[in-house]
C-alpha cells in the first residue's frame, strides 16, 4: 500500500509572526496614543498600499542601500512588472503626496502613518521580516522648528506609553551644497586608511562614503572614532539650521546626544537626523526609531522642490520594551451584571437581552458556550459583578429575567423590557 503523504503543517514564515492576546493590549495602546497624539500636534491621517512600483524604493529610499540592495522583497507580476513590498513608509507617502494633489493644498501638509513594513533581514532579537511602524511626515516647511516638533512629539509619545529613559542621538548631514566637500575630506581621511578598515567599509568607500560612519566592526572603532564630522563641514545656511533645531530642542528641555558617527541607512536624508534609543545598552536591540528632514526626495521623485521632515518608530521594539518594563495596559472591561442562560429558550433571549444592556451602556459578561448554572456562576463570582441576571426556559417563556445579588442573594424576577431601568436604579442605590 502506498504510504499515506503526510499532511502539512502550516506555519508562520520564518521572521514573521502573528500579534496575539495579551501582547496586543500593549499594541493598541500604543497605537491609541499614538494616533490621538498625533491628531493633538496637527497631524492627519493616511494609509498606502503595502506594494509599490520597485522604482519608488529604488530611487527613493536608495539603490545602494542595504535595505534596497539586500533586504527588499521583489515582486515579478506576470506581465514582468517589478513591485516590491515596501520596505518602508516615506516613498509610498511621497507619491501618494505628490499623485492626489496635496502639494497645491495649503502647506505644511502633516501626515501620520501606521502601518506594517517588510525587510527580508536575518530574523534575531527585536528583528523582523514583517514589522510594524509608526511615521510622521510633513510637507512643505522646511522651517528648523518642525524639525524639533518632530522630536517633540516621539519624546511625548514615548513619555506616554510609560517610557522615560530615552536617548535622542542627533546630527546634521548637509545639503547637496556642502556635503560633495565632507563626502572628499572623509573619503581623503578613508583613502589613507583603508588597509586598516573591514571588507564592507573597503565597499562602503567606493559605494557610499557616509555610510562608513555606520559601521559596528570592532577594528573599524578606532578609525570611525577619529573621522571628520559632517557638523564641522556644514555650509552657513545649514549650520544655522541645526543650531536652531537644538536650540528648540532646549527650550522644550528634551535632552539629545550629538552624534557625530549617525548617518541613517537611508539615501534621501538632509541636514537634520536623529535616532532613538533605550538608555540601558543592550536591552533594546538597535535603535527604537529614526527620521530626519528629506529636502530633495519629492523632487527626486518627480515632483516640484519640496521641503520635508519625518519619523519612523519601529513598534515591535517599542512594544517590548513596554512588556519588560512591565507598563500597565488598560485592564478587563469593567463588568457590571454577569449573563447566565439556562435552556435552549433562555439562550436564544440571551442576546437579544445582552444586546438592550449593550445599547443601555451596561457592559455585560457572559459564558455563553457554557450549559451549567453552577460553572457560570462561578465566573460571575470570580468577576466580581454585582449582579447576576439569569434567564432559563419558565423566565424565556414569561418574558422575564431574575436579577440576583451577588452579594446577599436576594433575586428579584422582573420583565425583560424593564431590566435595564431596574438596574440602573440597583446601581444608583
Ligand atoms: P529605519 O528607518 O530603517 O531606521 O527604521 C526605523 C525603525 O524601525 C528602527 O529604528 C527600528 O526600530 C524599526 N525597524 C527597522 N527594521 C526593523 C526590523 N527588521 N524589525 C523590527 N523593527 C525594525
Amino acid at each position: 500500500m502506498p504510504k499515506k503523504k503526510k499532511r502539512k503543517e502550516f506555519q508562520a514564515l520564518k521572521g514573521m509572526r502573528d500579534l496575539l492576546p495579551p501582547d496586543t493590549a500593549w499594541w493598541d495602546k500604543l497605537i491609541k496614543t499614538g494616533e490621538d497624539l498625533a491628531r493633538d500636534f496637527g497631524f492627519q491621517k493616511i494609509e498606502t498600499p503595502v506594494i509599490e512600483d520597485a522604482e519608488l524604493f529604488i530611487r527613493g529610499t536608495g539603490a545602494t542601500t542595504d535595505i534596497v540592495s539586500k533586504q527588499m522583497y521583489f515582486i515579478k507580476t506576470a506581465g514582468g512588472t517589478s513591485l516590491a513590498l515596501r520596505p518602508e513608509g516615506t516613498p509610498g507617502v511621497v507619491r501618494a503626496y505628490m499623485e492626489n494633489g496635496l502639494a497645491s493644498l495649503p502647506q505644511p501638509i502633516k501626515l501620520f502613518y501606521f502601518g506594517p513594513m517588510f525587510r527580508h533581514e536575518q530574523p534575531q532579537a527585536g528583528r523582523w521580516r514583517q514589522f510594524y511602524q509608526f511615521g510622521l511626515e510633513v510637507f512643505g516647511d522646511s522651517g528648523a522648528v518642525l524639525d524639533a516638533q518632530i522630536i517633540q512629539f516621539c519624546f511625548n509619545l514615548f513619555k506616554a506609553v510609560g517610557l522615560k529613559k530615552i536617548n535622542i542621538h542627533i546630527n546634521s548631514l548637509g545639503c547637496p551644497q556642502c556635503r560633495p566637500a565632507y563626502r572628499r575630506v572623509l573619503l581623503d581621511y578613508y583613502r589613507y586608511r583603508k588597509d586598516r578598515v573591514c571588507p564592507d567599509c573597503k565597499r562602503r568607500l567606493k559605494e557610499n562614503p557616509l555610510r562608513l560612519l555606520d559601521c559596528k566592526e570592532e577594528k573599524c572603532q578606532p578609525i570611525k572614532s577619529q573621522a571628520p564630522a559632517s557638523v564641522d563641514h556644514l555650509c552657513d545656511e545649514c549650520r544655522k539650521h541645526f543650531k536652531e533645531v537644538l536650540e528648540f530642542l532646549d527650550e522644550l528641555e528634551i535632552p539629545y546626544f550629538l552624534n557625530s558617527a549617525l548617518v541613517r541607512g537611508l539615501d534621501y536624508y538632509t541636514k537634520t537626523i536623529f535616532e532613538i534609543f533605550w538608555e540601558e545598552e543592550g536591552l533594546a536591540p538597535g535603535a527604537l526609531g529614526g527620521g530626519g528632514r528629506y529636502d530633495n526626495l519629492v523632487k527626486e521623485l518627480g515632483g516640484k522642490p519640496t521641503p520635508a521632515v519625518g519619523v519612523a518608530l519601529g513598534l515591535d521594539r517599542i512594544v517590548a520594551l513596554m512588556k519588560k518594563e512591565e507598563v500597565k495596559v488598560g485592564s478587563e472591561p469593567n463588568f457590571k451584571v454577569f449573563l447566565v442562560q439556562l435552556g435552549l429558550m433562555g439562550k436564544k433571549k440571551s442576546l437579544k437581552l445582552f444586546e438592550k444592556l449593550h445599547q443601555a451602556g451596561i457592559l455585560a459578561a457572559e459564558s455563553l458556550s457554557r450549559d451549567s448554572i453552577k460553572a457560570q456562576m462561578k465566573i460571575a463570582d470570580k468577576l466580581g459583578v454585582k449582579f447576576a441576571l439569569i434567564l432559563g426556559q419558565q423566565e424565556a417563556l414569561d418574558g422575564t429575567v431574575i436579577i440576583r445579588d451577588m452579594q446577599s442573594g436576594v433575586q428579584e424576577t422582573v420583565p425583560q423590557e424593564k431590566v435595564v431601568e431596574e438596574l440602573k436604579k440597583r446601581f444608583r442605590k
